[in-house]
């Protein structure tokens, strides 16, 4: 086969995902066999849950249109999407089960405080953290992006900022979570459903000032953890209100 080139346009930010020493938006790769778009576009470091369009000479492909000549592709992430081509979307736009690999725990908590249904273990290995994923159907948040290129991933996001709380924000954005935010729900220890439960239940377990101070109060279905709207809340409500910031704005 004669040699020939592809140059990927990448839209949007995922420039973010180009090895360091690239500039620009553009990448030409040279091939000599047939070559999915897919292994095209992992190859400059862009994971496939990343991509939710691509157009080879200006039209909608799949994952596995095999490359064989000198083209132009271009790639877009879920969040720059040109109005045309709804049909041809790689991604889901919304999903709210999750798993965060271990080294993300603060993004986990912060979720589940906004109640959303989150597996981490800060222990597990890729090889778990993979086999939870496919069994629980769960969308991998992670900034590995080896592991987020693994092919058994279906849905997944590399958070772009460092932040914990800043990557909350692109998550609940990047899935569709906005309008299903409930704060104070679910357990940050062990991600079970919150009850409700009456003060006289729990008295014995709370410290004095709590005793006075709180009436109300959630108790987890699981471990047993007890809240109330104390300092876990008002840390919530400032986070709540950053969000709504940013969505608002
Ligand atoms: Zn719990």
């Amino acid at each position: 086969m004669k040699p020939f080139t592809v140059r990927l346009n990448l839209h949007g930010d995922l420039d973010f995902f180009l090895r360091s020493g690239a500039s620009g938006r553009s990448i030409e790769r040279g091939l000599n066999e047939k070559t999915s778009v897919k292994d095209v576009i992992e190859s400059c470091g862009v994971p496939h849950p990343e991509v939710d369009l691509i157009l080879v000479n200006e039209r909608a492909v799949g994952f596995d249109y095999g490359l064989q000549h000198t083209t132009d592709v271009d790639v877009y992430p879920v969040q720059a999407q040109p109005t045309y081509f709804k049909e041809d979307r790689l991604q889901v736009q919304r999903w709210q089960r999750f798993i965060v690999d271990g080294h993300l725990g603060k993004l986990a908590r912060n979720l589940r405080l906004v109640g959303f249904d989150v597996a981490y273990d800060c222990h597990a290995q890729d090889q778990e953290l993979l086999q939870v994923m496919i069994r629980e159907n769960r969308a991998l948040l992670t900034r590995d992006r080896r592991l987020l290129m693994h092919s058994i991933v279906r849905h997944g996001y590399c958070p772009r900022s460092q932040h914990a709380d800043a990557q909350t924000i692109e998550v609940v954005r990047r899935f569709g979570l906005f309008d299903s935010i409930a704060p104070f729900t679910r357990c940050l220890r062990c991600n079970a459903l919150l009850e409700k439960v009456a003060k006289g239940d729990v008295i014995e377990k709370l410290e004095p000032l709590t005793k006075i101070y709180y009436e109300q109060f959630r108790r987890c279905s699981c471990c047993g953890q007890i809240y109330w709207a104390g300092s876990h809340y008002s840390k919530l409500q400032k986070r709540l209100a950053a969000i709504r910031a940013v969505f608002n704005g």
